[in-house]
Order: structure tokens, then sequence, then C-alpha cells
């Protein structure tokens, strides 16, 4: 059962308000029929310019949802079951997507005082003529008063997340906002239940202003037809239906965001300095872009150099000065060649804890071979397992350096150390072999490439994965499946991605250790 703390009210704004904030006259004429529900909502806080396709783009161009997006659902309504599993509760029959008749049928059970409503339906219609949705996943009875008695209803939503983010919580106050107009009261707080962090409460009087101005934003952009601009951030385009055609406008404009280090803040600034352009950046004095906010010297150099990159299709040392000129960029310590060396990639489902493949390829020079040794956990029992034949293996090479991309192989090996009981001067003296291929390649190297991912920069490089469409996500997908259908097939496409990668870090450091032999010209 949910438990609920009151929270005080003051400061929300009087209930008449509710629902009359729409837009003025004109707008108001020519608007269309549409239903902005909280998902609209929440996907505009991610991206307006999503908002708009989904209302007016060319269904041609909208890819299907990938399979991590579909687990992602389905994990994600799998949750939502079990803690509604937790006491009984009412669920209103409707027609799917009906939202009439979804309102009308929440409206009734309000109106009889159940004590909690699963799967919700509230919906106003406003001055503007846009129909507002919400659904909340549960509403619950509280003391108060309502336009049926002494009772109202607050609302709540249940999500996967760990944290209190603030787009779960603007979700939440506009389901309170929605609320508020159909009972006649303002609930006096909002809640949300998160995976590890339980119920977590939402002041409203504190997010209720911010959802309002989302509220307001998200509805100009749906009456006024404007489209926004694209703005490619991988993050959360990737996983976008909307990705193939926005990433081929953004390249066919060689659009700034497919530059790395601008973001959409830093943008803003460079539009409003006229620097719209690769051109006008690489030749921008680094001078004139520090003072911007959220920019600095470091940034402001990097930033042109990686225009100057771009434009050349070459990699440009980034050096800080003074530097000897006869030395080279990266010493051997910290880019070092060994007889045999070990390079390391994990595939992990965050999502379970659980740690399921530690890939490593043997590359020894002497022999010239060049061995790939994948720790499969089959089932989440085996996780302590793997772990230990991974250390077999390392151990087996007390000397070779081990190459990995990014911090996430070094910080798990730690984690699983400490879990399963490793003694910890194994565990560090593992570590001060690691070697971190991404923080090599980023401190002194500007590449001709949109992100400093392991593909993006392997890619450049030449070097393929035998599956293209794979990643780190749909690897994640596959060992759903595996355990799901017991299909081997599932495993041998993780093995061969991982392989893949072990690979492509393989190629990356063979290229650093060309590039660091500090070549005078690249100076100029
Ligand atoms: S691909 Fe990116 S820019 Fe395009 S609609 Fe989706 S989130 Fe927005």
């Amino acid at each position: 059962m949910v438990l609920l703390t009151a929270q005080a009210s003051a400061a929300l704004p009087p209930i008449d308000s509710v629902a009359v904030d729409g837009l003025e006259a004109d707008t108001v004429a020519n608007s269309t029929e549409i239903w902005l529900t909280d998902e609209v909502l929440f996907n505009y806080q991610r991206c307006p310019r999503r908002v708009f396709l989904d209302r007016y783009g060319d269904r041609q161009h909208r890819a299907s949802a990938p399979d991590y997006l579909q687990k992602l659902r389905q994990d994600s309504y799998l949750h939502q079951r079990e803690v509604l599993s937790q006491a009984s509760f009412h669920e209103p029959s409707y027609p799917k997507r009906d939202w009439v008749a979804g309102a009308a049928a929440t409206t009734a059970l309000m109106q009889q005082g159940v004590d909690r409503i699963a799967n919700a339906v509230l919906q106003i219609t406003l001055e503007n003529g846009i129909h507002l949705v919400s659904c909340p996943d549960l509403l619950v009875k509280q003391p108060g008063y309502s336009i049926w008695g002494d009772w109202i209803y607050a609302p709540i939503d249940i999500r996967l997340g760990k944290r209190p983010k603030l787009d779960y919580q603007v979700a939440v106050a506009f389901h309170a906002y929605v609320l508020a107009a159909v009972q006649g009261m303002w609930a006096e707080t909002g809640w949300l239940i998160l995976r590890q962090r339980g119920t977590y409460g939402v002041s409203l009087v504190d997010v209720l202003p911010r959802m309002e101005e989302i509220l307001q934003s998200c509805m100009e952009t749906l009456l006024q037809q404007q489209e926004p601009e694209v703005f490619i951030s991988h993050s959360r385009c990737d996983l976008c239906h909307w990705f193939s055609r926005c990433y081929a406008l953004a390249q066919s404009d060689r659009h700034l965001s497919l530059l790395p280090g601008i973001t959409p803040s830093r943008y803003v600034h460079l539009k409003a300095l006229q620097l719209k352009t690769l051109e006008d950046i690489a030749i921008a004095p680094p001078k004139q872009l520090e003072p911007l906010p959220g920019f600095g010297a470091q940034v402001a150099q990097r930033l042109v150099k990686q225009a100057q990159a771009a434009l050349q299709n070459r990699a440009i040392a980034h050096v800080e000065f003074p530097v000897s000129p006869t030395s080279p960029l990266l010493s051997e310590a910290e880019l070092p060649t060994a007889n045999v060396e070990l390079y390391f990639d994990i595939e992990a489902a965050p999502e379970q804890n659980l740690v399921y493949l530690h890939g490593v390829l043997v590359v020894d020079r002497l022999t010239q071979t060049e061995i790939f040794h994948p720790f499969l956990a089959k089932c989440q029992d085996d996780e302590g397992k793997v772990w230990n034949q991974f250390l077999e293996l390392v151990w087996r090479y007390p000397h070779a350096p081990i190459f990995h991309f990014c911090l996430y192989e070094a910080q798990t090996v730690k984690r699983l150390g400490e879990y399963y009981g490793t003694p910890s001067d194994l565990v560090e003296s593992l570590l001060s072999r690691f070697v971190d291929l991404h923080e090599r390649v980023t401190r002194v190297a500007i590449l001709p490439i949109e992100s400093y991912a392991l593909k993006s920069i392997a890619r450049w490089l030449g070097f393929n994965w035998r599956d293209s469409e794979a990643n780190g996500a749909q690897s994640i997908c596959w060992y759903d499946q595996w355990l799901t259908t017991g299909d081997h097939t599932y495993l041998e496409a993780i093995l061969r991605y991982n392989e893949d990668d072990c690979r492509a870090t393989y190629r990356v450091k063979d290229w650093l250790v060309q590039f660091t032999q500090l070549d005078i010209e690249s100076f100029s």
C-alpha cells in the first residue's frame, strides 16, 4: 500500500485559473483538434521537434521502435503492474486511446469515491481548443473537499527510473493541473514511485510554474506549426523514431550539432555571435569564444580545432603548450607497447545489475597471434564464476597492459572485486595495468568525427563491425532474448559484437601509437 504524507499546499494558483490559461484569441481561432497528453508533454521536454514531427511529420520517415526501446517499455509496464498489484484498485474500462470514454469512466469511479484508480484518464478542453489528457498511473483517495463530497484524489506516476528527474516531476504536475480542473480542488501533492528510491513527493508549489511554462511553449509549437530546428544529440536522438530523417537533414546542412562539443546551450551563444557554420568557427579567434557562458579557454580552443579538423578531414594534434616538439604526445608509460597486450570489453545489463560478458582479446606480438577469450554468464548466477575465469586469464599475463575504452571497465572491475571479495591489493595491481584509450585519444587528438565513441573513432579508421547495427543496447536485448528463448544465436551475436569491440579498441591503440610519434608539422 502506498503511504502518503500531507504537504503544505500554500501558493498553488486559484482553482478557477486552471484550464483557462489559453493562448490569444486569434491563435485560438486557427487551432485544430489537438490532444495534448502527458506523454506529449514529456517528449516535448526532451525535444520540441519530436512533438512537432509526431503531429505534422510524414509518417513514411518514421521508423519503428528499436528493440531496446520496446524492451524498456515492456520493463516499465511490468514494473508498473508489480507495484499496482500490492493493493487492490479499480481501473476504468474504455476503448484504446478513446480519451473521452476513458475520462468518463474515470470520473464515474472518482464520483463513487473508490480508494484507488489505476490507469486513470483525466481530460479537459482549454479555451484555445486544445484538449489536455492526463493519464496518471494511479489516483489515490485522500481527505479533502471535491465537487463530489469530502474526498479528493492525488496523482501518482510509477517510473522505472531511479531518480526523481525533473521531467518525471513535470508530468506529475501536469496530472495535478488537469485533476484540479476535474475535481474542483488541488491535490496537496503529487507522487512518484521510483524503482529503487520508493515513494517521492513532488512539490507542486515548486514544479507547477515550470510545468506551465513548458505546457505553454508546447501548445505554441503545436498551434503555430513552425518546425523546430534540428539538433542532433546522440543521447536523446539515438532511440528516436525520427532519427534517420533528422540525421540526414543535419548532415546535408552540415549542422553544427554534429560537431563534438557543441551542446544546445553553446549553440545558442554561437548563433548570437553569428557563428553559424563550420567555416565561421574554424576561423574564429578562440579568445572570442572564451568568455561565452559554458565555454572557457579549453572548450574554445578545442571547438575551433574541431571545426578545422572537420573541414580538413584530418586528425589534428591537441596539445597543451608549452610542449617540446621533439617528444611524443604521450609517454611510453601513458601508452605502453608490450609483447603481450590485452584488449578488454564488458557487456552488462545495468538494470539487472548484471555483468554477463568479459571479453578479452590477447594480442601476442612475438608469436603474432590474436586470441579472443569470452567469459560469458549464461544466467545471473554465473556472474561470479565468469568473474573468476576473467581474473585467471588476466593474471596469466601479469605484465600485460590492459586496454579498454572509457571508464566503465575499470569501475566495474573495482565493483565486482568488492562484491566477490577479491583481495583489494590484487584488484589494485590489476587496475594499475588498465589504460583508458578514450581518455588518451581525447587528450592528444582532435578527429574529424561526430563523437568520440569507440564506434565513431574506429569507423573513421576504417574498422567495420560484422553486425553493422549492433551496439550495447542491442546486446542487452539479445541477452534478454537468450534468457527468454534459450536460442544460442543470440549469444553468438553478443560474442561477435563484443569481439569486434575488442578488435576496434586494438585498432584505435595502434593508430594512436603512430599518431603520438610527434609530427612537427601537426603543430603548424
Ligand atoms: S531525432 Fe533528435 S532532433 Fe529529431 S525529433 Fe528525434 S530527438 Fe528530436
